[in-house]
């Protein structure tokens, strides 16, 4: 587990734009468990965080100055802006690597880092590219009351499926997910056995598995797959703090008796097909089909703690913290 001392909280004067730049003061940041693996050495989808960098993470902010002819003060815009408080960003480069877009139109900045950020089109390509749902799917969610778990989640009603049932901690998050967000059904997962539920659940099996967690519940969905079913490897947040890796899904022989496929991506090989998914997504959100749920902590002060909150499964939808009063 991440601890707050791994992290420094360093002063130095906030640098001028150059040519082509924008300083831009950030003011609310995103959190996604895969921040964990970018504090590990070795080799990943993107370079790990070096000791000593600024911590990566996606946020809003508004341009205080600018030198580039596509920024003005006061613009509100998104970016990988980092734990800091100002970030000079280069606006000759892609958002997600120096750059910055400007909000979508009519877009909060709560919105803008989940449904309408990363989390929104992993969980939009992840169950239309990867899941391939066929209409009347029977669809099971692990992590289902996250950031892209609730989307998933609710992508997969919008397209037919003909029952939801999401996996959480916790009879709270699993009372959120049938009142409100209107799943067939949740399964606790830290209070019930779960293969026993989806049995109960789904006897049939499930036709799409959107997995977010990895680990015994991957285990226990391979033996609940009906025939020629797909699970969606989103990622694996119960290894994501493990020393020791565990054996890897010991029912996975399950993938060869049911004719089932087993897929992971990376949200980021689908960033070129960005404008389908908003289009999607911002009509799906403006129609009352996808609610966003976020968990706003504040101060920068708290920026490391709020970390953690994803892994102590503190947050109920997307993750975020204020460190900046809004523009
Ligand atoms: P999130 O779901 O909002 O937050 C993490 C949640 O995981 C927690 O709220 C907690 O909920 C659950 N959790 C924590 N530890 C757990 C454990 N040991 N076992 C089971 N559940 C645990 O985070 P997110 O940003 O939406 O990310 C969800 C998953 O998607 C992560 O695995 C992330 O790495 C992955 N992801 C993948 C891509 C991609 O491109 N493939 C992109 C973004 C995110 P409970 O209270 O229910 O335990």
């Amino acid at each position: 587990m991440v601890k707050e001392s791994d992290f420094e909280f360093v002063e130095e004067p906030a640098r001028v734009p150059g040519e082509g730049q924008a300083l831009v003061r950030n003011w609310m940041l995103a959190f996604e468990p895969a921040m964990r693996g970018w504090l590990n050495e070795g080799e990943s989808y993107v370079p790990p965080v070096g000791i000593g960098e600024v911590m990566r993470a996606s946020a809003v902010g508004y341009v205080v100055e600018s030198a580039a002819p596509d920024l003005a003060e006061g613009d509100l815009v998104t970016g990988t802006f980092g734990w800091q408080d100002y970030t000079i960003v280069d606006t000759k480069r892609p958002a997600l690597f120096g750059g910055a877009n400007k909000l979508p139109t009519g877009a909060s900045a709560e919105q803008t880092l989940s449904v309408f950020g990363l989390t929104g089109l992993t969980a939009y390509f992840g169950y239309l590219d990867i899941g391939q749902p066929k209409g009347g799917d029977v669809v099971l969610v692990s992590g289902a009351a996250g950031a892209t778990g609730s989307v998933a989640a609710q992508i997969a009603r919008i397209k037919g499926a003909s029952k939801v049932v999401g996996i959480a901690g916790g009879p709270e998050k699993c009372r959120w997910l049938t009142e409100v967000l209107g799943l067939d059904a949740a399964i606790d997962y830290k209070s019930e056995d779960v293969g026993k539920r989806m049995k109960e659940e789904c006897p049939q099996g499930f036709d799409i598995f959107f997995d977010n967690v990895g680990g015994e519940i991957l285990n226990e969905a391979l033996l609940n797959m009906a025939q020629g079913g797909r699970i969606v490897l989103c990622g694996g947040i119960s290894s994501y703090n493990k020393e020791t890796l565990p054996p890897g899904p010991s029912n996975y022989m399950q993938l060869v008796l049911r004719r089932c496929r087993m897929e992971g991506f990376i949200v980021i090989d689908f960033i070129h097909r960005l404008d389908e998914a908003m289009t999607d997504l911002s009509k799906w959100v403006a129609e009352g089909k996808i609610a966003v749920e976020t968990d706003v902590q504040e101060g920068m002060e708290n920026v490391p703690k709020t970390l953690l909150r994803l892994f102590e499964g503190k947050n109920r939808g997307k993750q975020l913290c204020k460190i900046a009063e809004a523009p």
